[in-house]
Protein backbone atom coordinates (compact mmCIF):
# COMPACT_ATOMS: atom_id res chain seq x y z
CA UNK A 1 0.00 0.00 0.00
CA UNK A 2 1.42 3.63 -0.65
CA UNK A 3 1.43 5.32 2.54
CA UNK A 4 2.43 8.70 1.49
CA UNK A 5 -0.10 11.87 2.05
CA UNK A 6 -1.66 12.47 -1.65
CA UNK A 7 0.05 15.61 -2.88
CA UNK A 8 -3.59 17.64 -2.18
CA UNK A 9 -3.01 17.47 1.59
CA UNK A 10 0.19 19.13 0.97
CA UNK A 11 -0.94 21.83 -0.32
CA UNK A 12 -1.36 25.32 1.84
CA UNK A 13 -5.58 25.57 2.83
CA UNK A 14 -6.24 28.48 0.55
CA UNK A 15 -4.95 27.15 -2.42
CA UNK A 16 -6.58 22.96 -1.42
CA UNK A 17 -9.38 24.60 -0.97
CA UNK A 18 -9.80 25.89 -4.99
CA UNK A 19 -7.94 22.52 -6.32
CA UNK A 20 -10.32 20.24 -7.77
CA UNK A 21 -9.07 16.28 -7.83
CA UNK A 22 -9.43 12.96 -10.30
CA UNK A 23 -11.71 15.42 -13.34
CA UNK A 24 -12.14 13.83 -16.10
CA UNK A 25 -9.59 15.54 -19.04
CA UNK A 26 -12.93 14.95 -21.00
CA UNK A 27 -14.83 17.37 -19.07
CA UNK A 28 -11.64 20.02 -19.40
CA UNK A 29 -11.65 19.54 -23.53
CA UNK A 30 -13.59 20.13 -26.09
CA UNK A 31 -13.03 16.81 -27.94
CA UNK A 32 -14.30 15.46 -24.88
CA UNK A 33 -11.53 12.72 -24.47
CA UNK A 34 -9.83 11.48 -21.51
CA UNK A 35 -9.12 10.25 -17.88
CA UNK A 36 -8.58 11.61 -14.46
CA UNK A 37 -6.39 14.50 -13.51
CA UNK A 38 -4.69 14.39 -10.37
CA UNK A 39 -4.68 18.00 -9.56
CA UNK A 40 -6.70 20.48 -10.94
CA UNK A 41 -5.57 23.90 -10.12
CA UNK A 42 -6.53 27.32 -11.01
CA UNK A 43 -4.86 30.47 -10.63
CA UNK A 44 -7.21 33.50 -10.25
CA UNK A 45 -3.80 35.76 -9.83
CA UNK A 46 0.07 35.51 -10.65
CA UNK A 47 0.25 35.30 -7.27
CA UNK A 48 -1.84 31.63 -6.95
CA UNK A 49 0.18 30.97 -10.28
CA UNK A 50 3.45 31.49 -9.14
CA UNK A 51 2.31 29.04 -5.65
CA UNK A 52 1.00 26.62 -7.96
CA UNK A 53 4.15 26.43 -10.18
CA UNK A 54 6.46 26.21 -7.14
CA UNK A 55 4.30 23.23 -5.40
CA UNK A 56 4.67 21.35 -8.33
CA UNK A 57 8.65 21.90 -8.95
CA UNK A 58 9.52 21.35 -4.85
CA UNK A 59 7.73 17.94 -4.99
CA UNK A 60 8.92 17.33 -8.75
CA UNK A 61 5.16 16.98 -9.85
CA UNK A 62 4.57 16.64 -13.75
CA UNK A 63 3.41 20.45 -14.15
CA UNK A 64 0.63 21.05 -17.59
CA UNK A 65 -0.76 24.46 -17.92
CA UNK A 66 -4.50 24.47 -19.25
CA UNK A 67 -6.55 26.91 -21.16
CA UNK A 68 -9.86 25.80 -22.54
CA UNK A 69 -8.93 22.95 -23.73
CA UNK A 70 -9.97 23.34 -27.08
CA UNK A 71 -6.61 22.50 -28.95
CA UNK A 72 -5.73 19.04 -26.93
CA UNK A 73 -5.91 15.69 -26.66
CA UNK A 74 -6.15 14.21 -22.89
CA UNK A 75 -4.90 10.97 -22.82
CA UNK A 76 -7.42 7.86 -21.63
CA UNK A 77 -4.81 7.39 -18.45
CA UNK A 78 -5.47 10.52 -17.41
CA UNK A 79 -2.62 13.43 -16.05
CA UNK A 80 -1.11 13.04 -12.83
CA UNK A 81 0.83 16.35 -11.06
CA UNK A 82 -0.55 19.33 -11.19
CA UNK A 83 -2.90 20.82 -14.20
CA UNK A 84 -3.02 24.48 -14.35
CA UNK A 85 -5.97 25.67 -15.36
CA UNK A 86 -5.52 29.85 -15.75
CA UNK A 87 -8.42 31.64 -14.09
CA UNK A 88 -6.88 35.46 -14.38
CA UNK A 89 -9.96 37.69 -15.93
CA UNK A 90 -9.35 41.21 -15.42
CA UNK A 91 -10.70 43.93 -17.74
CA UNK A 92 -9.60 47.06 -18.56
CA UNK A 93 -10.28 49.19 -21.67
CA UNK A 94 -8.13 52.59 -21.72
CA UNK A 95 -7.99 54.25 -24.70
CA UNK A 96 -7.13 52.35 -27.64
CA UNK A 97 -5.97 49.63 -26.13
CA UNK A 98 -7.21 46.62 -23.50
CA UNK A 99 -5.70 44.98 -20.59
CA UNK A 100 -6.94 41.50 -20.27
CA UNK A 101 -6.47 38.09 -18.07
CA UNK A 102 -5.37 35.39 -19.92
CA UNK A 103 -7.85 33.08 -18.97
CA UNK A 104 -11.03 34.83 -20.13
CA UNK A 105 -13.10 33.26 -22.48
CA UNK A 106 -11.41 34.23 -26.11
CA UNK A 107 -14.46 34.93 -27.70
CA UNK A 108 -16.16 36.70 -24.87
CA UNK A 109 -13.09 39.22 -24.83
CA UNK A 110 -14.29 40.01 -28.27
CA UNK A 111 -17.68 40.56 -27.88
CA UNK A 112 -16.60 42.68 -24.37
CA UNK A 113 -13.94 44.81 -26.45
CA UNK A 114 -16.47 45.09 -29.32
CA UNK A 115 -19.18 46.79 -26.68
CA UNK A 116 -16.50 49.00 -25.75
CA UNK A 117 -16.64 50.21 -29.01
CA UNK A 118 -12.96 49.17 -30.02
CA UNK A 119 -12.55 47.23 -33.37
CA UNK A 120 -9.68 44.42 -34.50
CA UNK A 121 -10.52 40.73 -32.76
CA UNK A 122 -13.80 40.72 -35.03
CA UNK A 123 -12.12 38.43 -37.93
CA UNK A 124 -10.94 35.75 -34.82
CA UNK A 125 -14.60 35.64 -33.82
CA UNK A 126 -15.77 32.16 -32.46
CA UNK A 127 -12.56 30.61 -31.79
CA UNK A 128 -12.97 28.39 -28.90
CA UNK A 129 -10.46 28.85 -26.00
CA UNK A 130 -8.74 31.36 -23.68
CA UNK A 131 -7.06 34.80 -24.31
CA UNK A 132 -3.80 32.92 -23.15
CA UNK A 133 -4.24 30.04 -25.43
CA UNK A 134 -4.58 31.90 -28.38
CA UNK A 135 -1.81 34.05 -27.37
CA UNK A 136 1.02 31.13 -27.08
CA UNK A 137 -0.75 29.28 -30.48
CA UNK A 138 -0.87 32.29 -32.32
CA UNK A 139 -4.40 31.55 -32.99
CA UNK A 140 -5.45 32.82 -36.62
CA UNK A 141 -7.93 32.98 -38.79
CA UNK A 142 -9.25 34.98 -42.26
CA UNK A 143 -5.74 36.05 -42.96
CA UNK A 144 -4.51 37.57 -39.53
CA UNK A 145 -3.55 36.44 -36.03
CA UNK A 146 -3.56 37.70 -32.25
CA UNK A 147 0.24 37.99 -31.89
CA UNK A 148 -0.33 41.39 -34.30
CA UNK A 149 -2.37 43.14 -31.57
CA UNK A 150 -0.45 42.38 -28.57
CA UNK A 151 1.74 45.07 -26.37
CA UNK A 152 2.76 43.17 -23.98
CA UNK A 153 2.31 40.87 -21.27
CA UNK A 154 2.31 39.92 -18.25
CA UNK A 155 4.04 35.52 -17.60
CA UNK A 156 5.38 33.52 -15.25
CA UNK A 157 8.90 32.06 -16.29
CA UNK A 158 9.63 28.07 -15.51
CA UNK A 159 11.85 29.36 -12.79
CA UNK A 160 9.43 31.36 -10.81
CA UNK A 161 10.42 35.34 -12.40
CA UNK A 162 6.97 37.82 -13.61
CA UNK A 163 7.88 39.23 -16.00
CA UNK A 164 6.31 41.96 -18.49
CA UNK A 165 7.38 41.33 -21.84
CA UNK A 166 7.05 42.44 -25.43
CA UNK A 167 5.82 40.61 -28.34
CA UNK A 168 9.49 40.07 -29.37
CA UNK A 169 9.78 37.46 -26.38
CA UNK A 170 6.58 35.77 -28.31
CA UNK A 171 8.35 35.16 -31.44
CA UNK A 172 4.82 34.52 -33.52
CA UNK A 173 5.17 32.07 -35.97
CA UNK A 174 2.08 30.00 -37.84
CA UNK A 175 0.13 28.90 -35.29
CA UNK A 176 2.78 28.83 -33.12
CA UNK A 177 5.17 31.06 -30.50
CA UNK A 178 8.90 30.30 -29.55
CA UNK A 179 7.64 31.73 -25.58
CA UNK A 180 5.27 28.01 -25.77
CA UNK A 181 8.37 26.05 -26.17
CA UNK A 182 9.81 27.59 -23.05
CA UNK A 183 6.69 26.16 -20.62
CA UNK A 184 6.44 30.28 -19.83
CA UNK A 185 2.92 30.84 -18.45
CA UNK A 186 0.74 33.78 -19.96
CA UNK A 187 -1.16 35.59 -17.28
CA UNK A 188 -2.09 38.74 -18.95
CA UNK A 189 -1.93 41.22 -21.48
CA UNK A 190 -2.35 44.10 -23.42
CA UNK A 191 -3.83 44.37 -26.97
CA UNK A 192 -3.64 47.65 -28.56
CA UNK A 193 -7.07 47.70 -30.92
CA UNK A 194 -8.76 50.41 -33.33
CA UNK A 195 -11.85 52.84 -33.14
CA UNK A 196 -12.92 52.13 -36.49
CA UNK A 197 -16.46 51.42 -37.58
CA UNK A 198 -18.06 49.32 -34.98
CA UNK A 199 -21.45 48.40 -36.88
CA UNK A 200 -19.38 46.94 -39.93
CA UNK A 201 -17.33 45.33 -37.08
CA UNK A 202 -20.19 43.66 -35.83
CA UNK A 203 -21.43 42.35 -38.82
CA UNK A 204 -17.80 41.11 -39.71
CA UNK A 205 -18.24 38.83 -36.22
CA UNK A 206 -21.79 38.06 -37.11
CA UNK A 207 -20.74 36.62 -40.64
CA UNK A 208 -18.13 35.05 -39.32
CA UNK A 209 -19.73 33.11 -36.45
CA UNK A 210 -22.29 31.75 -39.27
CA UNK A 211 -19.66 30.84 -41.32
CA UNK A 212 -18.07 28.69 -38.44
CA UNK A 213 -22.14 27.39 -38.05
CA UNK A 214 -21.85 26.04 -41.30
CA UNK A 215 -18.11 24.76 -41.76
CA UNK A 216 -17.27 23.15 -38.49
CA UNK A 217 -19.06 20.24 -36.04
CA UNK A 218 -21.47 22.41 -34.21
CA UNK A 219 -23.27 19.39 -32.49
CA UNK A 220 -20.34 17.08 -32.35
CA UNK A 221 -17.04 17.94 -29.98
CA UNK A 222 -13.47 18.75 -31.33
CA UNK A 223 -10.49 20.08 -31.56
CA UNK A 224 -10.51 22.26 -34.47
CA UNK A 225 -7.97 21.50 -37.18
CA UNK A 226 -5.57 18.22 -36.59
CA UNK A 227 -2.48 19.45 -38.39
CA UNK A 228 -1.17 22.87 -39.79
CA UNK A 229 -1.69 23.89 -43.11
CA UNK A 230 1.60 23.34 -45.39
CA UNK A 231 4.02 26.39 -45.76
CA UNK A 232 2.83 28.40 -48.97
CA UNK A 233 4.38 26.87 -52.19
CA UNK A 234 6.44 30.47 -53.36
CA UNK A 235 7.58 33.34 -50.76
CA UNK A 236 4.34 35.51 -50.28
CA UNK A 237 2.13 32.96 -51.01
CA UNK A 238 -0.63 31.34 -49.30
CA UNK A 239 -0.73 28.37 -47.03
CA UNK A 240 -2.29 24.89 -48.58
CA UNK A 241 -5.01 23.76 -46.22
CA UNK A 242 -3.87 20.48 -45.23
CA UNK A 243 -7.91 19.32 -45.13
CA UNK A 244 -7.43 19.89 -48.84
CA UNK A 245 -4.85 16.69 -49.27
CA UNK A 246 -6.45 15.29 -46.34
CA UNK A 247 -9.54 14.97 -48.26
CA UNK A 248 -7.90 14.24 -51.49
CA UNK A 249 -6.32 11.18 -49.54
CA UNK A 250 -9.74 9.81 -48.77
CA UNK A 251 -9.63 11.10 -44.93
CA UNK A 252 -12.96 11.91 -44.96
CA UNK A 253 -14.33 7.69 -45.39
CA UNK A 254 -11.78 7.59 -41.90
CA UNK A 255 -12.66 5.86 -38.62
CA UNK A 256 -11.57 4.17 -35.78
CA UNK A 257 -13.87 3.44 -32.61
CA UNK A 258 -15.99 6.41 -32.54
CA UNK A 259 -13.46 8.98 -33.27
CA UNK A 260 -14.07 10.01 -36.99
CA UNK A 261 -12.79 12.79 -39.84
CA UNK A 262 -15.47 15.30 -39.76
CA UNK A 263 -18.03 15.35 -42.83
CA UNK A 264 -17.77 18.76 -43.72
CA UNK A 265 -13.92 19.46 -43.14
CA UNK A 266 -11.31 16.58 -43.77
CA UNK A 267 -9.20 18.12 -41.22
CA UNK A 268 -11.08 18.02 -38.16
CA UNK A 269 -11.68 14.81 -35.90
CA UNK A 270 -14.69 14.63 -33.90
CA UNK A 271 -15.70 13.01 -31.34
CA UNK A 272 -19.22 10.66 -32.19
CA UNK A 273 -19.77 9.80 -28.17
CA UNK A 274 -16.99 7.31 -26.62
CA UNK A 275 -13.95 8.12 -28.64
CA UNK A 276 -10.67 7.13 -26.84
CA UNK A 277 -7.28 8.99 -26.89
CA UNK A 278 -6.02 5.89 -28.74
CA UNK A 279 -8.42 5.63 -31.16
CA UNK A 280 -7.79 9.10 -31.95
CA UNK A 281 -4.23 8.56 -32.38
CA UNK A 282 -4.78 5.77 -34.45
CA UNK A 283 -7.20 8.13 -36.73
CA UNK A 284 -4.47 10.42 -36.90
CA UNK A 285 -2.17 7.85 -37.93
CA UNK A 286 -3.95 7.28 -40.89
CA UNK A 287 -4.68 10.36 -41.88
CA UNK A 288 -0.69 11.16 -41.78
CA UNK A 289 0.24 8.08 -43.26
CA UNK A 290 -2.40 8.59 -46.55
CA UNK A 291 -1.31 12.08 -47.21
CA UNK A 292 2.24 11.36 -47.12
CA UNK A 293 1.15 7.93 -49.51
CA UNK A 294 -0.51 10.20 -52.04
CA UNK A 295 1.62 13.33 -51.96
CA UNK A 296 4.45 12.60 -50.19
CA UNK A 297 4.03 15.27 -47.68
CA UNK A 298 4.54 14.67 -43.46
CA UNK A 299 1.43 16.59 -42.00
CA UNK A 300 2.13 18.61 -38.38
CA UNK A 301 -0.13 17.98 -35.86
CA UNK A 302 -1.64 21.32 -34.19
CA UNK A 303 -3.73 19.65 -31.68
CA UNK A 304 -1.77 18.81 -28.58
CA UNK A 305 -1.01 15.69 -25.89
CA UNK A 306 -2.41 16.36 -22.31
CA UNK A 307 -0.99 13.72 -20.38
CA UNK A 308 1.82 11.15 -20.47
C1 LIG B 1 -14.44 24.24 -33.33
C2 LIG B 1 -13.03 24.80 -33.21
C3 LIG B 1 -12.61 25.79 -34.09
C4 LIG B 1 -11.31 26.31 -33.99
N1 LIG B 1 -10.93 27.29 -34.88
C5 LIG B 1 -9.68 27.81 -34.78
C6 LIG B 1 -9.26 28.84 -35.68
O1 LIG B 1 -9.98 29.30 -36.55
N2 LIG B 1 -8.00 29.33 -35.55
C7 LIG B 1 -7.14 28.87 -34.59
O2 LIG B 1 -6.01 29.36 -34.49
N3 LIG B 1 -7.51 27.89 -33.73
C8 LIG B 1 -8.75 27.35 -33.80
N4 LIG B 1 -9.13 26.35 -32.94
C9 LIG B 1 -8.15 25.80 -31.99
C10 LIG B 1 -8.19 26.46 -30.59
O3 LIG B 1 -9.45 27.01 -30.33
C11 LIG B 1 -7.13 27.54 -30.45
O4 LIG B 1 -5.87 26.98 -30.65
C12 LIG B 1 -7.19 28.22 -29.07
O5 LIG B 1 -6.51 29.44 -29.14
C13 LIG B 1 -6.61 27.36 -27.94
O6 LIG B 1 -6.85 28.05 -26.71
P1 LIG B 1 -7.14 27.25 -25.36
O7 LIG B 1 -7.25 28.27 -24.27
O8 LIG B 1 -8.30 26.34 -25.51
O9 LIG B 1 -5.79 26.44 -25.19
P2 LIG B 1 -5.64 24.93 -24.63
O10 LIG B 1 -6.24 23.99 -25.60
O11 LIG B 1 -6.09 24.87 -23.23
O12 LIG B 1 -4.04 24.80 -24.65
C14 LIG B 1 -3.35 24.75 -25.89
C15 LIG B 1 -1.85 24.95 -25.61
O13 LIG B 1 -1.65 26.25 -25.07
C16 LIG B 1 -1.04 26.18 -23.76
N5 LIG B 1 -1.66 27.26 -22.96
C17 LIG B 1 -2.98 27.53 -22.81
N6 LIG B 1 -3.14 28.64 -22.06
C18 LIG B 1 -1.90 29.07 -21.73
C19 LIG B 1 -1.39 30.19 -20.97
N7 LIG B 1 -2.20 31.09 -20.40
N8 LIG B 1 -0.04 30.29 -20.83
C20 LIG B 1 0.79 29.40 -21.41
N9 LIG B 1 0.39 28.35 -22.14
C21 LIG B 1 -0.96 28.19 -22.30
C22 LIG B 1 -1.35 24.79 -23.25
O14 LIG B 1 -0.38 24.38 -22.32
C23 LIG B 1 -1.29 23.99 -24.55
O15 LIG B 1 0.04 23.71 -24.91
C24 LIG B 1 -10.42 25.83 -33.00
C25 LIG B 1 -10.87 24.85 -32.10
C26 LIG B 1 -12.16 24.34 -32.19
C27 LIG B 1 -12.62 23.30 -31.21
Amino acid sequence: MDHRPSPLSLLPPDLREATLTGVPLRELTTLRIGGPADLVCPARNPDDAKRFQAFAADRGLPFFVLGGGSNLLGADEGCGGVVLRVATTGFAVRGDTVRAGAGLDFDDLIARTLGAGLTGLEFASGIPGTLGGALVGNAGCYGHEIGEFLVEALVLRPDGRLETVGPEAFGFAYRATALRETRTIVLEALLRLGRGDPAAAGAQRAGHIADRRRKHPVDLPSAGSWFRNLPPAEPGGRRQPAGVLLEQAGAKAMREGDAAVFAKHANIVVNLGRATSADVRRLVERMRAAVRERFGVELVEEVRQLGP
